[in-house]
């Protein structure tokens, strides 16, 4: 048992959710009354909308993630459930609704949410780490490319656009499932891989779905280069005005010969002059650098020409790099073709120092440098 401070038993009223302490177990819940997070013995268990169950802790100093099994998710959800239920004795008003709401949620009941949220969504893949607490509303399902030698996102699931009939009622359906808990999420997340390579006519009446659906939220989404690259200033000017605030581009690297190694298409040059014109529409951008891509044969070009790409762009302070610790695939194509060609794969303190040295760098630029593992992701 690992030894934690311990909070003392509250209740906590946020606008928008609720944490329930009792004997050092802590739950906060959503305004649906669904279990957000557990924290016992040490163990952080994150819930996601499908009801899997993530869990965080350390051992041995190391960050230990993984996924619970449903048996366990069942018995975390009669756990917080707990903690809910002894709050409970002496609370008034507001605070004993909210609390009769979360213990209508039996453990039954969160794990049949799997089936509610099928229904409503495909798998989401990925999100970018700033919008894990996002709507998603998904226009596209899989990636318009799919070929890029280290990515398994979308394998096996060909592209397929929603129509504006189809997205409107999918973005109905999505509102239905999140209930009161949409208050929690500020933005709306257009997946998948590459909604945003749609065409102005198949994305305005998105955008407008969107917004009709959630008003009042900006909205983000991902485009590859080589779709985004091809349209005007014009085309993303009506997208910002449609509602669209932002855009994430997985860059992955800016020296070309790597890019192509990886099967990703575009060059340095390209993606410099996509993100002019991404900045010259007023968007903010997103750019997603992996650190570690490439092993040792490409680590020091990897640096010096992603460094070199950013430096030639025109961010601003508010846009973000993420650098991402590149994590292979051992099913991919990128594992066979790294072995075959012999290249050594950085160790995992080799890509946290790249990373620190990547941050490093783009601080001086000027610039924000965030992390992003993929391994974190939770919708
Ligand atoms: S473009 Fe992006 S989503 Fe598509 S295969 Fe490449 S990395 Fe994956």
């Amino acid at each position: 048992m690992t030894p934690v401070a311990r909070a003392p038993d509250t209740l906590v009223l946020h606008p928008a959710s609720t944490l329930a302490v009792h004997e050092g177990r802590v739950a906060s819940f959503d305004l649906e009354g669904r279990l957000l997070t557990y924290f016992e013995d040490g163990v952080l268990y994150k819930r996601a909308l499908d009801s899997s169950v993530h869990a965080r802790t350390r051992e041995r100093g190391r960050r230990r993630r993984f996924r619970v099994p449903r048996a366990k998710a069942r018995e975390v959800f009669g756990r917080a459930r707990e903690v809910a239920a002894a709050r409970l004795e002496g609370a008034r008003g507001e605070a004993r609704s909210r609390l009769l709401r979360i213990l209508e949620w039996t453990p039954e009941r969160l794990l049949a949410e799997k089936e509610r949220f099928d229904r409503v969504y495909k798998p989401i893949a990925i999100l970018p780490p700033d919008r894990y607490f996002t709507v998603v509303l998904q226009a596209t399902e899989g990636c318009t490319w799919n070929r890029c030698t280290f990515c398994s996102f979308y394998s096996g699931r060909p592209f397929s656009a929603k129509t504006p009939e189809a997205f409107a009622e999918h973005a109905r359906a999505v509102r239905d499932f999140l209930g009161k808990n949409a208050l929690l999420r500020r933005d709306v997340f257009l997946a998948d891989g590459n909604a945003l390579a749609l065409s102005a006519s198949r994305l305005l009446p998105v955008l407008e779905a969107a917004r009709a659906t959630f008003p009042g939220r900006p909205v983000y989404g991902f485009i590859d280069l080589y779709s985004g690259e091809r349209r005007e200033e014009v085309f993303w000017r009506a997208l910002k005005e449609a509602g669209l605030k932002g855009v994430y581009v997985g860059m992955e690297t800016g020296h070309d010969p790597l890019l192509a190694w990886l099967h990703k298409p575009g060059s340095q040059k390209e993606l410099v002059g996509f993100v002019r014109t991404l900045k010259a529409a007023g968007l903010f951008v997103g750019l997603i650098v992996m650190v570690g891509a490439g092993g040792e044969r490409y680590r020091e070009p990897h640096f010096e020409d992603t460094l070199a790409a950013l430096r030639a762009m025109p961010l601003a302070p508010r846009d973000l790099v993420f650098l991402s610790p590149f994590v292979e695939d051992p099913r991919s194509v990128y594992r066979e073709r790294r072995e075959a060609e012999g290249i050594r794969p950085l160790s995992e303190a080799e890509i946290e120092a790249e990373l620190n040295r990547f941050a490093g760098a783009i601080r001086a630029l000027g610039l924000r440098a965030a992390r992003y593992d993929i391994r974190e992701f939770l919708y």
